[in-house]
């Protein structure tokens, strides 16, 4: 699928790790982003909003979009239903930007599956399992149970690691941020296939 001249810099890792707070730091210093809100069927968190953190929508809304063929990808994601919707996906595409997202390891290997070409992804974790029960502990936004179901979720995902291209161990936010950085910039460069061969092409006697 060509979709662009611009980017896809995948995200994943254990809810905690620092996602959300990384993002945050570095899109003022990546050239033009464009971070993809993705709709789920959880529960709103303290502190979120509508159309700013998610689209809250309801499961009805959800499994319509799915029959739709909205989603580039989603997934259930602990009990709920998480997914990206393509039309804003492809709209920063075409314009450019690099498209920033924050999913989990099986909307990674679904976007890998449609998107390899232009897509350059990146694991981030705290440094140990305890440590995220800390974190996760302290923002208190969410039950002990849920809590117990991130956990479980975590020491699966962390098996995956291999499938991503960069490994960020979020232990000083700045040092993770700067690694994020240069990442996000080499991720624009990223050469699709068919431009290498329109390259090869050209030099073909
Ligand atoms: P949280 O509930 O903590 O916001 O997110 C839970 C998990 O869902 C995280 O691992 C996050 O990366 C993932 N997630 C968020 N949005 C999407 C999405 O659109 N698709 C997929 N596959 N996962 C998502």
């Amino acid at each position: 699928m060509n979709l662009s001249s611009g980017a896809i810099l995948v995200l994943s890792g254990p809810s905690g790790a620092g996602k959300s707070s990384l993002i945050r730091k570095i899109t003022n210093h990546i050239g033009p982003s464009y971070f993809s809100i993705s709709s789920t069927t959880r529960p709103k968190r303290e502190g979120e909003e509508d159309g700013v953190h998610y689209h809250f929508i309801s499961l009805e809304e959800f499994k319509a979009g799915i029959e739709e063929e909205i989603f580039l990808e989603y997934a259930l994601v602990h009990g709920n239903y998480y997914g990206t919707s393509l039309r804003p996906v492809k709209q920063a595409l075409k314009e450019g930007k690099l498209v920033i997202f924050d999913i989990d390891v099986q909307g990674h290997d679904e976007v890998q599956n449609r998107l390899a070409d232009i897509t350059t992804s990146v694991f981030i974790t705290t440094p140990t399992l305890e440590e995220l029960q800390n974190r996760l502990s302290s923002r208190s936004s969410d039950s002990e149970e849920v809590i117990k179901k991130r956990l479980e979720m975590a020491t699966r995902e962390v098996q995956r690691i291999s499938e991503y291209d960069f490994l960020i161990v979020n232990d000083d936010l700045n040092v993770a941020a700067q690694t994020l950085i240069t990442i996000a910039k080499a991720a624009r460069m990223k050469i699709p296939a068919h431009h290498i061969n329109e390259f090869v092409q050209l030099w073909a006697v």
